[in-house]
């Protein structure tokens, strides 16, 4: 099991806890059904969430988003406001004066878009300017930008690893770097969440050679339950064995590190690290990805990754608002530590209030009991005015079912006392509801 080869299959299969799922191996697995029969089934299944008001998808958002915003309530039709715990927004800079004026100054002087892709007629001085702070921020020779984050990892991972050469990754790895593997057929093989020894005893069995490398890759923080991988151990191992080491960095970026560079910095290796993936779609609070490594990797990678080569550049406006935000982190160190601060103080109240949780990140994972139904939960907290996300069986195994709350650095005490009321009501009245057995 432990080292068995990951197939096209199976990079998706098996899940069990991480962010990489699809509804197509969960609703549909083993079904035979043409496209009209599937879409009925679903919309069978959507039908069902809605009427029982279990459905709290793409809620109307009709203001700045902040850690109050404004939304339409899909029940009711009227708009009414929610406290924000299910933004990666950690910092507030998607909303932060300094990042709106740049934004503002930015289309007068280049307009809105840009119309081509990086390699033709997409690229700014702007751009150029961006690539060269990232790098020095990350602490690397160079970096590249990608239109997503999406789009950044499935490019590292086809553009950079070939057939001949082995990844290994953890198991919890995003579903855009399991989409690059499954897209680029890789020898892969997946270990144990966070097991410094499992990666251990596959890098037992393979080394790289002259003509072919092995591949580490793991995330800085995970985003299903908050906890940062064990990096320190990880560069060891891949250091000793002569491995290239991969880090995806969207959650950490910003918020782990003394300045703010991310879960490398935290753990002081990374100059160790070998390549660090980062996303503008979490701390920036925009939309974008990027990639941090040697400058000869970088080159390289301009003309192999394919989401970076046939995919249009990001308009300058999400430029300048990500060269803005890293105005902010670098100025304004005391959003990180009132982040920090307002991590502790929702923990040290939820664990008043006699839950079990932790977390090293601004992300708070809390385990539903399975005697709770989480959907009626979440329903509660969404009429307590609370935004909280939830990650629901079947997409996770019954006793795996979890909340996942998201901490900014505006929040204010009293919207997490607000929260931590409301989780008291929630885990009261909804405790001892039946347990969910089936999808819908
Ligand atoms: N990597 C991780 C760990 C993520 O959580 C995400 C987004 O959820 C991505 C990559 C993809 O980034 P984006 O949403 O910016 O495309």
């Amino acid at each position: 099991m432990l080292l068995s080869k990951t197939t096209n299959d199976t990079v998706c299969q098996e899940y069990s806890g991480g962010e990489n799922f699809s509804l197509r191996d969960i609703l549909l697995k083993g079904k035979r059904l043409n496209l009209t029969e599937r879409v009925n089934y679903f919309s069978g299944f959507l039908n069902n969430l809605n009427e029982s008001k279990q459905n709290l998808c793409m809620r109307l958002v009709s203001s700045v988003s902040d850690r109050e915003i404004e939304i339409t309530d899909p029940y009711t039709g009227n708009k009414r406001k929610l406290l924000m715990f299910g933004s990666n927004n950690y910092l507030g800079l998607a909303s932060h004066p300094h990042v709106r004026k740049e934004v503002e100054k930015c289309i007068s002087s280049y307009g809105v878009g840009i119309g081509g892709p990086p390699l033709l007629n997409g690229y700014t001085k702007l751009h150029q300017e961006l690539e060269e702070r990232l790098a020095n921020f990350k602490h690397k020779e160079a970096a590249m930008i990608f239109s997503t984050g999406y789009g950044a990892n499935v490019g590292l991972v086809t553009g950079l690893i070939n057939c001949n050469d082995k990844l290994l990754y953890d198991e919890y790895s995003h579903a855009s770097f399991c989409d690059g593997i499954k897209m680029a057929n890789l020898d892969s093989y997946k270990f144990k969440h966070n097991s410094a020894e499992g990666l251990a005893e596959l890098l037992k069995h393979y080394s790289p050679t002259k003509s072919s490398d092995i591949f580490v890759g793991v995330e800085g923080v995970y985003s299903m339950d908050g906890d940062i991988a064990p990096l320190d151990k990880i560069v060891s191992l891949t250091k000793k064995n002569g491995a290239i080491l991969m880090i995806d960095d969207a959650h950490g970026t910003g918020v782990m590190g003394k300045t703010g560079s991310g879960t490398a910095e935290h753990f002081g290796v990374t100059d160790e690290v070998d390549i660090i993936m980062g996303t503008f779609s979490k701390t920036f609070g925009v939309v974008g990805g990027f990639v941090c490594s040697t400058k000869p990797i970088i080159d390289y990678l301009r003309f192999f990754a394919r989401s970076y080569m046939f995919s249009a550049s990001l308009p300058p406006m999400v430029i300048s608002a990500v060269l803005a935000g890293l105005d902010v982190i670098e100025t304004e160190p005391e959003l990180r530590e009132k982040l920090q601060r307002n991590v502790k103080y929702t923990l040290d109240g939820i664990k008043r209030l006699g839950i079990s949780a932790d977390t090293q990140s601004a992300i708070i994972a809390l385990r539903v009991p399975e005697t709770m139904n989480i959907r009626k939960a979440a329903y509660k907290f969404h009429k307590l005015g609370i935004f909280v996300n939830s990650v629901e069986y079947p997409a996770v195994p019954l006793n795996q079912q979890r909340f996942r709350i998201s901490l900014m650095a505006n929040h204010t005490r009293e919207d997490i006392y607000k929260l931590l009321q409301s989780l008291q009501v929630v885990w009261a009245e909804c405790n001892s509801e039946k347990i969910q057995t089936k999808a819908a």
